[in-house]
């Protein structure tokens, strides 16, 4: 198996450093072989990019964001959030319920394997004040399991694969944790009886020691902001606004950004109450999703039907693979119209778990038709 990694380093100490190095490997997943090629470009423009990432405006523009998609405030004002009954009129239209759209989505499963793909937070699991207690329901565990038994299934979070799995506790799935930075297949019991999650891909490696020293200035520099949290995600890092006073916001995103001048190889973005530090390679749920799909063998096939469910910014990247793909539906989590590119919507998990529900009773019925 093979494919193009692409990893941004920056080689040299970073005072009096002229250019950034990005290596482009097309050696094997599993092999530690030698890039096959090297790009340099500027330091100047590279941190430059880094600069405007952490720029004044931007971390004003995470904040206002962060508000927006807060479910007790659903302000007009907003770039993506609008709470007009026109607009939401509208939106509903664009981007109808796939519980309403139900016959359409399993008559384009007809013929197809469905390969489901499901974010954790907000989509099977409800938003909390503390992300350490985001548990799913015994009635969620059911249904995901159950729709793992009939489909090949992946969770893909920005969380760490141990976190969610702590949570998720089933065996039968692929993880997909740290944005999909960190990929393992369904567990096997071997002949002793102990049951062994294969790693499939792990392309930010090299990246574990670095997010581990910014967890720890991190944790320095906010643990005067009461109810700041960060957690460390193995390939990234997350940074949690949910406990945190709306007034301490921006002050909190301000330390952030003062950690990051000093890291030009790590990226900021931002979730639903949460900013985000992630490795710049060239990856993320999307690219996930593609890495999967061609796992499963289904890289350039007619036969399957990716359905991706997620609520947040990051599972955009993967709604717009499947558009680019011409396959699969991606359904938008959300009580807030938003710009997406998803194809239907759900408001809540308790729909998520409804619309899982109907797709394994209709996959048994057909299966048995059959
Ligand atoms: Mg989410």
């Amino acid at each position: 198996m093979t494919n193009q990694n692409v990893i941004v380093s920056d080689r040299k100490p970073i005072l009096g450093l002229k250019t950034i190095t990005v290596s482009v490997s097309n050696s094997s997943l599993f092999s530690s072989s030698p890039p096959t090629a090297y790009f340099t470009f500027p330091r100047r423009k590279f941190l430059k990019l880094h600069e405007d990432n952490l720029g004044a405006a931007k971390i004003a523009s995470w904040v206002d964001s962060m508000r927006d998609s807060s479910p007790t405030r659903l302000r007009s004002s907003s770039h993506d959030s609008v709470s007009d009954n026109d607009d939401k009129t509208s939106w509903i239209v664009r981007f109808p319920s796939a519980l309403s759209m139900f016959d359409e989505i399993v008559n384009a499963a007809k013929g197809k394997t469905i390969v489901m793909f499901l974010d954790y937070d907000g989509t099977l699991s409800p938003i909390v004040e503390d992300p350490d207690k985001a548990y799913i329901t015994h009635e969620m565990r059911d249904v995901v399991k159950d729709v793992a038994l009939n489909f090949p299934t992946a969770i893909v979070t920005g969380r760490s694969i141990d976190k969610v799995r702590s949570f998720v506790k089933l065996n039968e799935i692929y993880y997909a944790g740290s944005h999909g930075m960190d990929i393992e297949s369904p567990s096997n019991e071997n002949t002793y009886g102990e049951r062994k999650q294969g790693v499939l891909f792990q392309p930010a490696r090299d990246f574990i020691p670095m997010i581990e020293k910014v967890v720890k200035i991190l944790e320095e520099k906010t643990k005067w902001i009461p109810g700041a949290m960060v957690e460390n995600n193995k390939f990234c890092l997350s940074v949690h606004f949910r406990r945190v006073d709306e007034k301490r916001w921006a002050a909190l995103a301000e330390q952030v950004k003062s950690v990051l001048v000093d890291y030009p190889t790590l990226k900021l973005t931002q979730g639903r109450k949460v900013l985000e530090i992630r490795p710049t390679i060239k990856w993320d749920k999307g690219q996930a999703l593609n890495f999967l799909l061609k796992s499963l063998g289904f890289e350039n096939s007619e036969d399957v039907l990716p359905v991706y469910i997620g609520d947040d910014r990051t599972d955009e990247d993967a709604f717009k693979v499947l558009r680019e793909r011409g396959q699969g539906f991606g359904i938008l989590v959300s009580k807030v119209p938003k710009d997406t590119n998803a194809s239907y919507s759900l408001q809540d998990p308790s729909q998520v778990s409804e619309f899982l529900k109907r797709l394994v009773e209709w996959n048994r019925k057909t299966v048995g038709e059959e």
